[in-house]
């Protein structure tokens, strides 16, 4: 398997070659790890394409074996790889565990056994006359080397994760991990290859976003996980060469919270999706809109929960419940958001602030008083923070949250489910939780992705992983004329004739 060596930091935590992969909870170098170059992800390539045909050959059962090895030894390592998880995250051992780990397992779990059905030929009916009698079918083959393009929030999840349908499907795939976070897949390879993956068949490429860009022109097609930005790049450069795109993007989710809601169930709820995983969740609550009647208990109950929570150096579990922000630039993001706000009359009733260092923190955040002349509103933060609009009613709750350029997902509560899913009908986003949030993203059987600028596709579900595939149609005639009525040479006798036809068939308005 072509992965790449960590390296060891140097005596004084200084960057030796290639990218230093920081705790972002500590602010320790914690290794280095290669920057490819073009050259080097060609070549990784290249032994991947190699090793394709033979994994592809092993069928469903035989890579179905190598995932529940990799489940096991998942299991087996589950503290070692929370602990890398977390080491280069700075995210709480829980999150960790749930929405990683958990998620890995069940994934492995789930294309092991429903891959086989998904990509199993299909038997198709036409109504056209033309092909009467003749076995139409539908079929699906790998594409042969998949691109895996990661971002930082979600390691093993937003990057491992969309390998294994990938591979299911039975193609090869180059993983090119965040550069921030890229620890956590070289060792699920090697986990995958202690279970039996034979080798080149998955490639670790690390490197920044010239090894990304390597990797769109080295492979059939590209899953691609992070920013809008950078999803419209790796889109327009994958159109030079026809390669198929799926691009899961950023999101800003919208709550909206009902006069009949049960307020406990939503502000538990609005605080962990807020919050969970420092904010750092593309699919997390980003702002919340509540109608005017019970928005002073909503707020009371969140600013309450709030304050309970417990931030800082994520050690163990329990140890606390908001981890670091992993990424140096996004503190910067969340900070200009909330001073954003604040200068336009919003009010921080929690937080406001960055955290202490040596670590990178920032205090989770409520803010009341907004509306969408504020970047907190608008764009995503991508941040432990919580803006809260008061609204007059389910419309305009409903007009708010479609007034934005994204549209990855959503929640609504309500008492009333009926109304709930009439309202989340409405919504313009790809998932919408009823008296939920985020957990649909643990049904694999429900197809995940963005509407607007979130995303092209979607993960999960029979197109998560028949978009790894080529589609062939066979249509084989098995009894037939030595000429039929549509080949050479044309007669007009014979033409008109099927004209009648034509019209009795299709001459009426009606049904047929
Ligand atoms: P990013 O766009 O900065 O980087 C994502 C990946 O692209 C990194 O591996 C990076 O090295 C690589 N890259 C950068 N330039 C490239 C180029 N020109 N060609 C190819 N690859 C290139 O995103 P990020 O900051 O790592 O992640 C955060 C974003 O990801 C947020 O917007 C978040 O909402 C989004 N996200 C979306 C989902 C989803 O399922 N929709 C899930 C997780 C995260």
């Amino acid at each position: 398997m072509g992965t790449t060596e960590t390296q060891a930091p140097s005596a004084n935590g200084a960057a030796t070659d290639g990218i230093a992969v920081e705790n972002p909870a500590t602010g320790a170098v914690i290794a280095h790890v290669p920057d490819l170059g073009p050259g080097e992800v060609r070549a990784l390539a290249e032994r991947a394409r190699a090793a394709q045909p033979a994994w592809a050959a092993l069928g469903f059962d035989g890579r179905a074996q190598v995932m529940l090895r990799t489940r096991k030894w998942l299991m087996d390592n589950a503290e070692r790889v929370i602990e890398t998880i977390v080491s280069e995250t700075g995210k709480s051992w829980e999150d960790a565990q749930s929405a990683e780990l958990v998620y890995g397992a069940s994934a492995l779990s789930f294309w092991a056994k429903h891959a086989e059905r998904y990509l199993a030929d299909e038997r198709v009916r036409s109504s056209s006359l033309f092909v009467k009698g003749k076995k139409l079918k539908l079929r699906y083959e790998p594409l042969g080397l998949v691109g895996v393009i990661g971002p930082w929030n979600y390691p093993l999840t937003n990057s491992f994760g969309d390998c294994l349908p990938a591979l299911m499907a039975g193609n090869a795939v180059i993983l090119k991990p965040s550069e921030v976070t890229p620890l956590t897949s070289m060792l699920l390879a090697e986990g995958m290859r202690a279970a039996g993956l034979p080798e080149d068949v998955l490639a670790i490429a690390t490197g920044r976003g010239q090894t990304g860009s390597a990797v769109v022109d080295a492979v059939d097609m590209v899953m691609f996980t992070g920013s809008t930005r950078t999803g419209k790049l790796v889109m327009r450069q994958a159109a030079e060469t026809l390669t198929p795109v799926s691009l899961e993007l950023g999101g800003k989710d919208p709550m909206i919270v009902l006069a009949d809601a049960d307020l406990e169930r939503a502000a538990s709820s609005a605080v962990w999706s807020a919050f969970m995983n420092g904010g750092q969740t593309c699919i997390s609550t980003e702002r919340v809109y509540v109608e005017a009647p019970v928005y002073d208990a909503f707020v009371a109950k969140v600013v309450a929960k709030t304050r309970a929570l417990r931030q800082g150096v994520p050690s163990d579990f329990g140890a606390v419940d908001v981890g670091a922000i992993t990424f140096p630039p996004q503190a910067e993001i969340i900070e200009r958001h909330v001073q954003d706000a604040i200068g336009k009359g919003a009010k921080a009733v929690v937080g406001g602030h960055r955290g202490a260092g040596p670590g990178r923190f920032f205090e989770p955040t409520v803010l009341v008083d907004v509306d969408h002349t504020m970047e907190a509103m608008t764009e995503e933060t991508f941040g432990p923070t919580m803006p809260i609009m008061r609204v007059a009613d389910a419309e305009e709750a409903i007009r708010l949250a479609n007034d934005s350029p994204y549209g990855l997902g959503g929640s609504v509560f309500t008492k009333d489910v009926g109304r709930g899913e009439a309202v989340a009908r409405r919504m313009q986003a790809g998932a919408v939780n009823v008296n939920d949030t985020m957990i649909n993203f643990a049904a694999l059987e429900l197809p995940m992705g963005g509407w607007k600028a979130s995303g092209l596709g979607s993960r999960h579900g029979a197109g998560g992983i028949r978009k790894y595939c080529k589609q062939q149609a066979i249509l084989v005639s098995r009894l037939h004329p030595k000429r039929d009525v549509h080949h050479f040479p044309y007669k007009a006798k014979t033409s008109r004739r099927l004209l009648r036809g034509f019209r009795l068939l299709w001459g009426r308005g009606g049904r047929d």
